[in-house]
C-alpha cells in the first residue's frame, strides 16, 4: 500500500504525510522543490509526465490531490481578479488535479490488480459550494467548484475501474493558506481528514465530505 500526496512539503499535505508515515504506510511525498521529495509541479505538464515515468509500474493505492493555491484573498471586485490569477489558479487547482490523476491512472490500476482497492482524494473546499454562496474570492471559489465537479464526474467514469473518488473539505485550518485566525489546527483537522480518506470505498464514490465526516453542500 502506498499513498502519493501532491504538495507534501508544508501545510495539510505535509501533516497528512506525517500521519500516514507514523502508522507505517509508505508515502510518496511530492513537492515543487523540496529535498528528499519527488519533484512535481502540478502546473507543469512535463513535470507530471516525468513523475509518471519515474513511477511506471509502481502501484499507488491512494492518490491525494492536495496541492493548491489561493491567490485572490485581497482582491477587490472592481479592480482585482486579474486574468493571470485566473490562469495560475486554474492551472494548479483544476488542470493540475486532472492531469496528475490522468497520468497516474496506470499506478492506481496496478494497485487494484495487486488486490488493494485504489482511491483518489481531491482536497477541494466548502468555498467551492454552489448551494451556499458567500460572495467574494471569485477565482478560488470557481476553481474549487471546478475541482468538485471534476471529482463528481471522475467518480462516474472510474467506478467500473474499481477506483473510488472522494472530495474533501479539510476544515478551515491554520496553515500558510488558512492563516492564523483559522478554526482548526493541523493537529485537530488532519486526523479526521485522514480517517475520511482511509474509510472511502466505492460505495460512496463521488462523496463530498468535511474533515469531521459530515456531508458538505455541493
Ligand atoms: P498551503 O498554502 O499551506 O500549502 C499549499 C501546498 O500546495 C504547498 O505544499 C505548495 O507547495 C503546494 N503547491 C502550490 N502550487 C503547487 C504546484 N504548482 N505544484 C505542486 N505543489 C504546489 O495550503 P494548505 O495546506 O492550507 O492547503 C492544502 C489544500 O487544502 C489546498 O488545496 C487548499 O485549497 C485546501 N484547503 C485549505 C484550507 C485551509 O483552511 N487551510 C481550507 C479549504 C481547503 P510550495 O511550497 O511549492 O508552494
Amino acid at each position: 500500500m502506498s499513498i502519493l500526496i501532491t504538495g507534501a512539503n508544508r501545510g495539510i499535505g505535509h501533516a497528512l504525510s506525517r500521519a500516514w508515515q507514523s502508522s507505517g504506510t509508505e508515502v510518496i511525498q511530492t513537492a515543487r522543490n523540496s529535498p528528499g521529495m519527488e519533484p512535481l509541479d502540478v502546473a507543469d505538464p512535463s513535470s507530471i509526465k516525468e513523475l509518471a515515468e519515474r513511477l511506471e509500474g509502481q502501484p499507488i493505492s491512494t492518490l491525494v490531490c492536495n496541492a493548491g493555491v489561493s491567490l485572490d484573498k485581497f482582491d477587490e471586485l472592481e479592480t482585482g481578479y486579474a486574468p493571470e490569477l485566473w490562469a495560475e489558479s486554474f492551472a494548479v487547482n483544476v488542470t493540475g488535479v486532472f492531469l496528475v490523476i490522468q497520468a497516474l491512472l496506470p499506478n492506481l490500476r496496478a494497485s487494484r490488480d495487486a488486490g488493494i482497492a485504489p482511491k483518489i482524494a481531491i482536497i477541494a473546499s466548502q468555498m467551492g459550494s454552489q448551494n451556499s454562496p458567500a460572495g467574494n474570492r471569485f477565482i478560488y471559489r470557481a476553481s474549487k467548484a471546478a475541482a468538485i465537479n471534476l471529482g463528481r464526474n471522475l467518480a462516474v467514469d472510474l467506478e467500473s475501474d474499481g477506483i473510488a473518488v472522494g472530495i474533501y473539505h479539510p476544515g478551515w485550518v491554520a496553515t500558510d493558506m488558512g492563516g492564523d485566525s483559522a478554526d482548526l489546527t493541523l493537529d485537530e483537522a488532519v486526523p479526521g481528514l485522514r480517517k475520511q480518506i482511509d474509510e472511502l470505498t466505492l460505495s460512496e464514490t463521488g462523496c463530498f465530505k468535511s474533515w469531521d465526516g459530515s456531508d458538505c453542500e455541493f
